[in-house]
């Protein structure tokens, strides 16, 4: 259950920028040095390129010209290929302007085991904050969409592998908590490799603890959502995001318990093609609906809407 978050980093999903292979013509001046070229060589260290200009698409490996790819809210605009995309990013994309109040914006992790492994868990937290900007792998806050209040849960797989430690279970139990007292939806955008195993126990009682306060939300006859985005694994699938009155997902996403070779070395079985995407778990039910980037946000109020018709008016006694 506990995954090895850490094997989740952004290299291994080839995303990390890389250099175009044709040279945008005016795009920059720095013509002064001459660009050596290609060797083939993987050892090669990594080049010093200007940040935000192309990106290759890991899917069709087109290049990407990055002004672009925000406008298309990271999604390739040749393959459709759904970038990972910030917690931040994401909210932006799809409330009010100017209407997110972000919740417990400062709680942070103790390390109560004294975890050390090849680096110390307090080293490691210290790193992701400073590389990310956030305190720990999930934002929360109440925003509007469209017309509706809504609690908004959203993870980063920036952060540790969006992994769930007892930081990113006390702010959803405590979002969870608003919403019932105030009567609002829930929206929960996951993307995590699971239970983070730097707090052992602690992160897997954050599972039933999520779990226990959505049971309360849904016993007020409020609706949760739950978005599965890329990639939604272990303890978070196993907990609050497979609990949604709707689980909608990004296409392609992964989406498992156990990773695919974990099941194959133990079930000594060949995995059906697709397994644990997406597509796959909409085919077989677990999940409602696929719905691309763009259209999430005029969806979600769509589904918001409905879910909620009639209970905007005041409750009679
Ligand atoms: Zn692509």
């Amino acid at each position: 259950m506990s995954m090895a978050t850490t094997s989740f980093t952004k290299k291994s999903l080839g995303l990390e920028t890389a250099e175009p292979a044709v040279t945008p013509p005016p795009a920059s001046n720095h013509t002064t040095f001459a660009k050596k070229p290609k060797l083939g060589t993987s050892k090669s260290k990594k080049r010093e390129i200007p940040e935000g200009l192309w990106t290759k698409c890991p899917h069709c490996s087109t290049m990407v010209f990055d002004k672009e790819l925000e406008e298309n809210l990271k999604v390739c605009t040749h393959c459709h290929y759904h970038f990972p995309i910030s917690a931040r990013e994401r909210i932006q994309a799809l409330v009010e302007s100017n209407s997110f109040e972000p919740m417990d914006t400062e709680m942070s992790s103790v390390d109560v085991l004294q975890f050390t492994g090849a680096a110390s868990y307090i080293s490691k937290l210290a790193k992701y904050q400073q590389s990310t900007g956030l305190k720990d792998a999930v934002v929360t806050g109440i925003g509007k969409l469209g017309e509706q209040q809504t609690a908004l849960g959203v993870m980063d797989f920036s952060f540790l592998g969006g992994s769930m430690g007892s930081v990113v279970g006390e702010k959803l139990t405590r979002l969870i908590e608003a919403a019932t007292a105030k009567r609002l939806p829930i929206i929960l955008i996951s993307t995590s490799g699971g239970a983070r195993m730097y707090e052992g126990m602690f992160s897997l009682m954050q599972m039933a603890k999520t779990c226990g306060a959505l049971a309360y939300h849904g016993q007020a006859r409020l609706p949760f959502i739950s978005l599965l985005t890329d990639p939604t694994m272990a303890g978070v699938m196993a907990s609050f995001a497979t609990v949604g009155d709707l689980i909608l997902a990004e296409p392609g996403a992964m989406i498992g318990f156990a990773g695919p070779r974990v099941i194959k070395d133990t079930t000594q079985a060949e995995l059906p093609p697709g397994f644990q995407t997406a597509e796959f778990l909409l085919d077989r039910g677990l999940i409602d609906a696929i719905v691309p980037r763009k259209e999430m946000k005029a969806r979600l109020i769509d589904y918001l809407n409905y879910l909620t018709a009639g209970q905007n008016q005041p409750v009679l006694a």
